[in-house]
């Protein structure tokens, strides 16, 4: 029987989580009382101005403080879902400290917003098939990790060879689906198209000259960001030992970010993509076949 495709859906995602919690600042003494997460607000605010509603991945340690914030996003139609406790990538833990750890974040997020939790992304798109069992074993409905980037070591290689491809970039297993964070080739290499340090570095012109095609060739784009990339804020208190690189890194683009999304917002409209939150797109497939695969 063939299987039905999905219309073109694209997701617009934000991983919720501080300047501090950024992979190369792990282990440093970082002034944790500046937050970047009103970069949060300016998401939010885009999506609010073109009526789209997105799926918002929360890290567990921030959940108390930014409580009434994640209220009012549900309320307004968005999802929300988890991003692990602390940012620890998972393949980096054991599977049974990883099982707590999610039990941990699913309940923490479900006792603050009176709804089941469905989603998780883990920390640095670093997971295994194993812990991707854990997932599923722990309940969670999808997964949102896997990307095809293989140059960078702190990415994990996930083998979905007992999943159904329902397209190039959604696998199912029984009621489980792992939605894929967009890649396009350039120059032999995969790069992200899907944003993250991407957009916010690159010029607008050359992100677009890869997302374009990208999107003709594919069902489901998905774009993820992080409240940092869209701070208004300047200035974080950067430990002294972080190299002149990773400082310029840390902070270029940032004025430019909103702007970008929001044409990027405007080419997907325009390549007939629609805007989903993952939980919406699921129940979707789910109801298109509803038979576990
Ligand atoms: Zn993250």
């Amino acid at each position: 029987m063939m299987k039905m495709k999905p219309n073109k859906t694209a997701v617009l995602t934000m991983d919720i989580e501080d300047w501090y919690h950024t992979e190369y600042l792990k282990g440093t003494s970082c002034d944790r009382s500046y937050t970047m997460l009103d970069g949060l607000d300016v998401f939010a605010g885009i999506l609010e101005e073109h009526n789209i509603r997105g799926t918002f991945f929360v890290l567990g340690e921030l959940v108390a403080s930014i409580k009434d914030q994640l209220r009012d996003l549900q309320s307004r139609g968005h999802e929300i879902a988890s991003h692990g406790w602390q940012h620890d990538r998972p393949i980096a833990v054991g599977t049974n400290a990883f099982a707590e750890e999610l039990g941990r974040c699913k309940k923490t997020l479900e006792d603050a917003l009176g709804s089941p939790i469905l989603g998780y992304r883990a920390a640095c798109f670093a997971l295994d098939r194993d812990h991707l069992q854990t997932i599923m074993d722990v309940g969670f409905g999808y997964d949102s990790s896997r990307i095809r980037f293989a140059e960078n070591p702190l990415y994990g290689s996930l083998n979905l060879d007992d999943f159904t491809q329902l397209s190039r970039n959604i696998a199912r297993k029984d009621d489980f689906f792992e939605f894929e964070i967009s890649t396009w080739p350039m120059m032999g290499r995969d790069i992200p198209v899907a944003g993250g340090g991407y957009l916010r570095i690159f010029p607008w012109l050359l992100m677009k000259s890869l997302i374009r095609p990208y999107l003709r060739s594919n069902d489901l784009y998905v774009l993820y960001v992080h409240p940092m990339d869209l701070s208004r804020k300047t200035n974080a208190p950067l430990p002294q030992e972080i190299s002149r690189l990773q400082r310029l890194r840390f902070n270029t683009g940032r004025q430019t970010t909103a702007g970008k999304i929001r044409k990027l917002i405007a080419l997907l409209e325009e390549s007939g993509y629609r805007f989903r939150s993952f939980a919406s797109l699921r129940k979707e497939l789910m109801a298109e076949s509803p038979d576990a695969v």
